[in-house]
């Protein structure tokens, strides 16, 4: 998307009534054209869609992080930095590992069952 094209999106956005923080996508429409900034809306990551670039936090070590506002496929968002997006650490909100945990959980209450109804037969 172009800068122009990325400004003209942000104001229809805001024209549309559906953004809360209309200043600040304003300020991010504006903000981040240079050639130094990766633009990550819209891209996706697991079930993680880039919605709208947040805050820089100041990272130990002095160097400056770009957060990125992503919305996860079961509707929670979550910030994610552009480190941890591009490199595929973050893939969901936490719902893909609490699901993981949950399917693994059911598969050893399943395997429980099984041997000892297995017992019961022998
Ligand atoms: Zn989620």
């Amino acid at each position: 998307m172009t800068p122009y094209n990325k400004f003209k999106d942000a104001l229809e956005r805001i024209a549309s009534g559906s953004v809360k923080d209309p200043v600040a996508l304003a300020k991010n429409a504006l903000s981040g054209t240079g050639p130094r900034t990766q633009n990550l809306i819209g891209k996706t990551s697991g079930r993680l869609t880039v919605f709208e670039k947040a805050e820089l936090t100041h990272a130990f070590g002095g160097k400056n992080k770009q957060m990125w506002l992503c919305k996860c496929a079961c509707g929670n968002m979550k910030k994610v930095s552009t480190k941890d997006f591009n490199g595929g650490y973050v893939l969901s909100c936490g719902c893909l590992l609490t699901e993981a945990r949950s399917l693994n959980m059911k598969r050893y209450h399943h395997r429980r069952d099984k041997i000892l109804n297995d017992e019961e037969v022998a």
